[in-house]
């Protein structure tokens, strides 16, 4: 069950500031509060989903297409296209999620 009370939720409704990189019609991009990397990207969804199933169980085909074309394009944006990068999308407890608010982590820029 999604619940509105978390710090993406507020980071959508441009409540709590953030350092945005891309925005479109599905997604929002800004950097990780505390970065695993030199180039540390978050990507979350402008529909209210808690993670990946619920995302893909519950969007429709059109938006999930678009979400993914969208993250690969912040990559490109932020120039680890050529270099690489790792995206990775916790989910639930065993994966340490400690955001219920569907997102895609970018990360790169170094050696990983
Ligand atoms: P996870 O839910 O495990 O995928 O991790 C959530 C991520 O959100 C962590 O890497 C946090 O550093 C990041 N995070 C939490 N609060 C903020 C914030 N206000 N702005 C940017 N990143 C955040």
């Amino acid at each position: 069950m999604y619940d509105k009370n978390n710090v993406f939720f507020k980071i959508l409704q441009k409540e709590i500031p953030s350092e945005i990189v891309y925005e479109d019609e599905v997604c929002m991009a800004f950097r990780d509060i505390n970065p695993a990397a030199k180039i540390h990207v978050l990507v979350i969804t402008k529909g209210c989903y808690v993670n990946f199933a619920d995302f893909v169980e519950n969007e429709s085909a059109e938006n999930v297409q678009k979400f993914f074309k969208s993250v690969a394009h912040v990559a490109e944006k932020l120039g680890v296209r050529e270099s690489g990068y790792r995206i990775l999308s916790n989910t639930g407890r065993d994966a340490g999620q400690e955001v219920e608010h569907f997102h895609v982590h970018i990360l790169g820029g170094e050696r990983l």
